[in-house]
């Protein structure tokens, strides 16, 4: 989650950014080269979990939630493999930069990359719309920096995702 706007005890209490309904399996966070490295140097992580592609030259790794539902309540949410009992277990360098910039998304709309809000986010609503502009403002460049040397992480824009 976006520590420099959310706060940690708002998150802590949520979570919901951490398991996916089968109708959110498209957000489920995407590893990069760098992540899946790091992953697999520590041995207190299962990598197995990790679907690891190569595709235009880019190695990516997500993992598959789609057999780990046990009803057939389109409500019902699948957590991921790397969350534990007080949260991510994941460090810094093991992170998905989806995670990361959560509720932020980089995303693709008519051929250019655009920097929206994901609508579920509970905590960053409560949030004057302005504040996150200015935020977002701040770290505007990085984020499409990263998502140009990146681009197998920015998705296909959604219409109700408010664009800042
Ligand atoms: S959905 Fe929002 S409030 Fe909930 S854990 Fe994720 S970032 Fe935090
Ligand atoms: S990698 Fe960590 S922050 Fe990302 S969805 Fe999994 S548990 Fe949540």
């Amino acid at each position: 989650m976006l520590s420099g706007i959310l706060k940690k005890e708002d998150c802590a209490s949520c979570r919901f950014c951490c398991a996916f309904k089968r109708t959110s399996l498209w957000e489920v966070p995407v590893f990069t080269k760098e992540n899946i490295e790091s992953i697999k140097q520590n041995p207190d992580l299962d990598s197995s979990v990790l679907n690891v592609t190569e595709s235009d030259g880019y190695i990516k790794a997500t993992y598959d939630l789609s057999s780990n539902y046990k009803t057939d309540n389109p409500l019902e949410e699948a957590p991921c493999p790397y969350l534990g009992k007080n949260g991510c277990i994941l460090s810094d360098s093991e992170k998905p930069w989806d995670c990361k910039i959560w509720p932020l998304r980089v995303m693709n709309k008519d051929n250019e990359k655009v920097i929206a809000l994901t609508p579920t986010c509970p905590s960053i609503n409560k949030l004057d719309i302005n504040d996150v502009k200015t935020y977002v403002d701040g770290i505007r460049d990085d984020l499409l920096e990263y998502a140009l040397e990146h681009p197998f992480l920015v998705k296909e824009y959604r219409a109700d995702f408010p664009i800042v």
